[in-house]
């Protein structure tokens, strides 16, 4: 017998009707004779509700009470498929991630699974029942609820399915899968048969939102076989593949990753000496605020300039640790622009082709458009521009770089 974990996204869920089709959905598994067990999201927005009615109260609320507040938002879900599931005479039971034990680390709102005990899950499975699973969420040590980051309900599912060994773990979302880029952005992005889990990886760490990061270390390192799938149309979706699995001649770039909403940072004039990225950087970090990209320019008058991304939520708030420090610091000046953006070129093939980066560079001079960091790594490249450019950007490499009509055939 086939036992399938699979995650359904708030699109997917977003009305009634859609729970309904939902339903149907999962139940034609079932007739198939599948044990299936199903997690939810919250309904599409709900999760931007709760958190805007917690900002309405105080701009910091208190994690532990936010975790209690979000986590209401899949319990919703979950009952209401149970009961869509149960009109249509399947046997299904709801739980919340507490329920289930997924047990997880204290850090409220960005919280980390540990340790799942999976057996009141197949005790109901052999019970004959559809296990329908709250996404986002655990609990800690002491029961408190946690929840897992934004996305975090992709987790959920393949966490789940490493813990009762699934055949197979699906994420039905609102696209067919996982394209070279955000379908949004670029209309004849290529939906792709397959992708690496190390390309997988770095997509989602540059921004690609098709699935939470953790989701995909979790498949990684437990070798979940994990697919991207439409919750709408029928296809095969994008199976995440260990690199080993792929004989095809893997083309130079996988996709294009972006991240909207960053902001820059640059502390000027700092002298030039050991311990000075330490003293620029270490109080935004001790501070939970998550430095991105960092260069660092030293000058030929023995002064330096640090610069900095973060995430432009937390810009002021890092902004203001480094105007406290910069007297300290003896910096000329600290300066933030909030209008920036993140774009990454993303493909194993890049160890083995040379020349990426200054086609790259080409075309984005070619559009006119300015660079203002440079970072890359063995299989990425990531540029920092104006948030304004950014989808001329990513228009421009995925035409540069042939994505949308390749010859080589990942298409599916
Ligand atoms: P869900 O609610 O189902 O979890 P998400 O909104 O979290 O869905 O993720 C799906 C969205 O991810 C798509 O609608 C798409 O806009 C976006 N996305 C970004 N990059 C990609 C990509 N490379 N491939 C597919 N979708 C992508
Ligand atoms: N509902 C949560 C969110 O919107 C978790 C998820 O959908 O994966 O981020
Ligand atoms: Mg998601």
């Amino acid at each position: 017998m086939t036992l399938i974990v699979q995650k359904y996204g708030g699109t997917s869920v977003g009305s009634p009707e859609r729970i309904d089709a939902v339903a149907e959905k999962i139940g034609k598994f079932r007739d198939d004779g599948d044990d299936v067990v199903v997690v939810v999201s919250a309904m599409s927005g709900e999760t931007n509700r709760l958190t805007s009615l917690a900002q309405e109260i105080t701009e910091q609320p208190i994690p532990r009470e936010m975790d209690v507040l979000l986590s209401t938002g899949e319990q919703v879900t979950i009952a209401l498929l149970c009961m869509a599931l149960k009109k249509r005479g399947y046997a299904a039971r709801s739980f919340t991630g507490g329920q289930v034990r997924i047990l997880t680390d204290n850090s409220h709102t960005k919280a980390r699974i540990k340790e799942i005990d999976s057996s009141l899950m197949r005790a109901e499975l052999d019970q004959g029942n559809i296990v329908v699973v709250a996404g986002f969420q655990g609990a800690d040590d002491n029961g408190n609820i946690t929840t897992l980051g934004r996305g975090g309900s992709d987790t959920t599912a393949v966490a789940l399915a490493a813990a009762l060994d699934a055949d197979e773990c699906q994420i039905y979302t609102d696209v067919k899968g996982v394209y070279t880029t955000d379908p949004r952005v670029v209309e004849d992005a290529k939906l792709l048969k397959s992708i690496t889990f190390e390309e997988m990886l770095e997509l989602a760490s540059l921004g690609a939102k098709v699935l939470q990061l953790r989701s995909v270390e979790f498949a990684g390192k437990y070798k979940v076989p994990l697919r991207v799938l439409s919750t709408f149309e029928e296809s095969e979706g994008t199976l995440i593949t260990l690199e080993e699995e792929t004989d095809m001649e893997d083309p130079a770039i996988a996709g294009i990753a972006f991240e909207r909403d960053e902001a820059k940072l640059t502390v000027a004039g700092v002298p030039d000496i050991p311990g000075i990225a330490y003293k620029v950087i270490g109080p935004v970090s001790e501070a939970g605020i998550e430095v991105d990209v960092i260069v660092q320019n030293a000058a030929a008058d023995g002064s330096n300039d640090i610069t900095f991304t973060v995430k432009r939520a937390e810009s002021d708030k890092a902004k203001e640790i480094l105007d406290t420090i910069a007297n300290d610091l003896k910096a000329k000046e600290v300066t933030l622009d909030r209008r920036v953006c993140k774009v990454s070129l993303v493909g194993v093939g890049m160890r083995s082709h040379a020349g990426i980066a200054s086609k790259m560079f080409k075309a984005l001079a070619d559009e006119n458009i300015n660079i203002e960091i440079i970072t890359t790594s063995e299989i990425k490249i990531s540029v920092v521009i104006e948030e304004k450019y950014l989808e001329l950007a990513v228009r421009a490499l995925h035409s540069v770089f042939e994505l949308a009509d390749s010859p080589t055939g990942n298409e599916a």
